[in-house]
Parts: C-alpha cells; structure tokens; sequence
C-alpha cells in the first residue's frame, strides 16, 4: 500500500503536468496566431509530452491501488510579447516542475517508498532533457534577435521536431 501522503503529492504533480499541457497548448495558440507554423507544433508536440507525464504518473497511482483525483486546471494565457518570452516562460516553468519533481523524490525518501523513487527517476532526468530543450531554443532565438530572417529559418528549424 502506497501512503496517503505520497498518493496526494502524486495526485498534485498530475494536475502540475496537465497544466504543462494546457500551458504549451496556449503557447500554440499564439504561435498559431502569428503564423509561426514550426514553433506551434514543436509547442504542441511539447504540449502531447506533458500529457503523457500525466498518463505515467496516472498509472503509477493507480498501480499502487491509490485514486487519482482530478482538481480544476488554472486558466492559461495565449498572449505573449514575442517568441523569445514564449520560450523564456516555458524554461522558468520547467525549472518550477523540475523543483517539484525533486520535492516528490525527497518525500518518497522519507517514506522509504522505493517503487515511487525508482518511477520518480525516470522524470528527474526527463527534466535535465526539458530544460535543455527550452534553453537550446532561447539561446538560438537570443541569436537572431528580432531579425525577421533569422525568425523564419528558426520557425523552420523547429518544425521538424519529432514527437
Ligand atoms: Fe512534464
């Protein structure tokens, strides 16, 4: 039996991994509406990851015979200054994920609950790669600046991101 404690903090990062998803879908929106094709589904194959970090820790839970409960997701916005801030806001969200990912392994540890480290792990590095990703992309767009070229053969470069 997994502690009541530890299924609570899980059921928490389910709905933190949903709001990802909803997060990057609004990210979509506004590359979308400024016809920046390559951005958008780079976001959206992003947005699909999240959904399946949901889905992992949802079977997780329900492996371990806890129930997942299902709180309201927070309303998102699909407004944002430039590519650049996009990205900028999706590496300072990652980083709080990352934060509560490492919340959750401290927890299993003083629960002495080993299955949940040992799932946990596979996200903890999962993260390294999420802010690598996020990070390599705003170093580029730090690159081209607002030059509307250099935004372009980005947009196409990032297009080609496989799910
Ligand atoms: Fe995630």
């Amino acid at each position: 039996m997994i502690a009541k404690k530890m299924v609570d903090a899980l059921n928490a990062q389910i709905n933190k991994e949903l709001n990802s998803a909803y997060i990057y879908l609004g990210m979509v929106d506004y590359f979308v509406s400024e016809n920046y094709d390559g951005m958008a589904s780079w976001m959206k194959a992003q947005a699909h990851e999240e959904l399946e970090h949901a889905e992992k820790l949802i079977n997780f839970v329900q492996e371990r015979s806890g129930k997942v409960d299902y709180p309201a997701i927070e309303k998102v916005t699909n407004k944002y200054k430039s590519p650049l801030a996009a990205f900028k806001a999706g590496l300072e969200h990652e980083k709080f994920i990352s934060a509560s990912i490492h919340e959750l392994y401290e927890l299993a540890l003083a629960e002495k609950d080993y299955g949940t480290q040992e799932m946990l792990r596979w996200f903890i590095s999962e993260q390294v790669e999420e802010e690598s990703n996020f990070e390599n992309v705003i170093g580029r767009l730090e690159m081209v600046a607002d030059a509307p070229g250099g935004l372009m053969i980005m947009d196409g470069k990032l297009g080609y991101r496989k799910e």
